[in-house]
């Protein structure tokens, strides 16, 4: 890999933000003189990793105290820098953006463990402080993994798990897809290099079979939106190797993949989407039940497109996407994909949006304030916001995030509280269900309220979310007294 230098980093910047070089370039300036005679493991001088993380900030349009906090990120946990220093030299958000991405101070620990803890903590909860603090750990998760060759097995491994629990479910609930993809491959490939290379490899040559059979549907396609006065922009699109590994497991054959080939087409207005997808079947035959609308119904992480598989040419079976340039940016870089626009507001602006529409953080937020114990709320997070989720419908149509394995009182605990108290019943898809019922994906869940009380008859270990429990057992308690 390319060592990473600041003419680099500084043409990236200019290519958006032209007027606060100067600033920058003091950063690097005290980032390199502080990390002066370190270096990494793979030979290089130490700069050249803040130098790297603060490129993909750049990549994502970072703002002027977020690309400084990222060259500063280290200087507090790995030389004699204060955060004082910084505030002083910089500003008191660029320290506390380097304050969010420095570890604990070991002194304060018992053991190894409880150290750990108390760091996954802080770090899931940096979020809830300030969204850039995560932006920053994830630009420096990602170069940590690409650099990931020069470090033991036993750190490969550890680093690649760490990635996969916590890393990965994070970027993908704010939306940040490019990072997650290209994380994805890191951590399948160091865990298990022969499987990722062999699929890499079927999935290639799959590629290439299709190749013509894409190429001539981009063409077609664009000279069909062209010839309907739509101004658009088709593409290929990637998917992760480890995500079509696991799709693998369903599917048994790399043919039987719905959407193992991809085309994006980007188009200007909301009403281009629709068109376009109208066009897109008037050429190609879709696939049944495989249209998904996502701009009247975004994922909970923000994202938006119209998805509909359709049979290409020769039969390969092609997914396309449609979305307009704003989605494009947002499917791009989640959350983040808000700083172009708004630039100097960036961190407020983030922090309304993660409150108002992003479902995980309120998840968080109650999860942060129930639970006091760092081991257990690195256990609580993990099962509850970072592994697998399922999507429930509310009668009125809204989608609501759960953990796997979530019932109905867990469901209307999620909506709030008054739902979770007064249920006395519920209804899935139309009939009635038991206390311990099991939700599936795209369930609707009707909440019956009447005066039996749930939490008579409710076992507390048929339900799943922490929220749920705490107040089930409360009202328990209550009604002992
Ligand atoms: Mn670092």
């Amino acid at each position: 890999m390319e060592t990473m230098t600041f003419e680099k980093l500084i043409n990236k910047v200019k290519e958006y933000n032209e007027c606060e070089i100067e600033y920058i370039t003091k950063a690097y300036n005290f980032a390199s003189k502080h990390h002066e005679g370190q270096v990494r493991k793979s030979g290089e001088p130490y700069i050249s990793h803040p130098l790297a993380v603060t490129y993909i900030l750049a990549s994502m349009k970072a703002d002027r105290d977020t690309l400084c906090a990222g060259l500063l990120h280290d200087v507090v946990e790995d030389t004699d820098v204060t955060l004082d220093d910084l505030r002083f030299e910089f500003n008191d958000t660029v320290a506390k953006l380097v304050d969010g991405v420095t570890k604990m101070n070991k002194i304060n620990f018992n053991s190894k463990q409880e150290m750990e803890d108390a760091n996954t903590r802080k770090l899931i909860t940096s979020i809830t402080k300030d969204a850039r603090i995560i932006i920053i750990k994830l630009a420096d998760r990602l170069h940590n993994m690409r650099t990931l060759e020069f470090k033991s097995e036993n750190k490969q491994i550890e680093n690649s798990i760490e990635t996969l629990e916590i890393f990965i479910p994070l970027a993908n609930h704010i939306g940040a897809y490019k990072i997650k993809r290209e994380l994805e491959d890191l951590v399948f490939y160091y865990l298990n290099k022969e499987t990722y290379k062999r699929l890499k490899e079927e999935v290639n040559d799959f590629q290439k079979k299709a190749e013509n059979s894409t190429d001539e549907m981009i063409y077609t396609l664009t000279k069909e939106l062209y010839n309907h006065e739509i101004n658009s922009r088709i593409e290929k699109e990637m998917r992760s190797i480890y995500s079509i590994y696991k799709d693998l497991q369903e599917f048994n054959k790399l043919e039987d993949i719905h959407n193992l080939l991809s085309l994006k087409i980007c188009v200007d207005e909301i009403k281009d989407c629709y068109y376009s997808l109208g066009l897109v079947h008037s050429k190609y035959i879709p696939l049944a039940n495989r249209f998904k609308d996502y701009i009247c119904q975004p994922k909970t992480n923000m994202y938006q497109s119209l998805h509909t598989t359709v049979f290409g040419n020769d039969g390969y079976l092609v997914q396309t996407k449609i979305r307009t340039n704003d989605m494009d940016r947002i499917a791009t870089y989640g959350l983040t994909g808000y700083w172009d626009v708004l630039k100097g507001k960036a961190g407020s602006e983030m922090q309304k949006d993660l409150n108002n529409k992003f479902q995980f953080y309120k998840t968080l937020q109650d999860i942060n304030d129930l639970v006091e114990n760092n081991e257990e709320f690195v256990e609580v997070v993990k099962n509850e916001v970072l592994n697998k989720n399922i999507y429930i419908y509310t009668t009125t149509g809204l989608i609501i995030e759960l953990p796997y394995g979530s019932t109905p009182l867990d469901f209307a605990y999620k909506i709030g509280l008054e739902y979770g108290k007064n249920a006395c019943a519920f209804m899935v898809d139309g009939e009635l269900v038991p206390l311990n019922y099991k939700l599936k994906n795209n369930q609707i869940v009707k909440i019956i309220e009447g005066p039996k009380k749930i939490d008579e008859t409710i076992d507390i270990n048929q339900i799943v979310t922490t929220k749920a429990k705490t107040y089930v057992k409360k009202l328990t308690n209550t009604n002992e007294n």
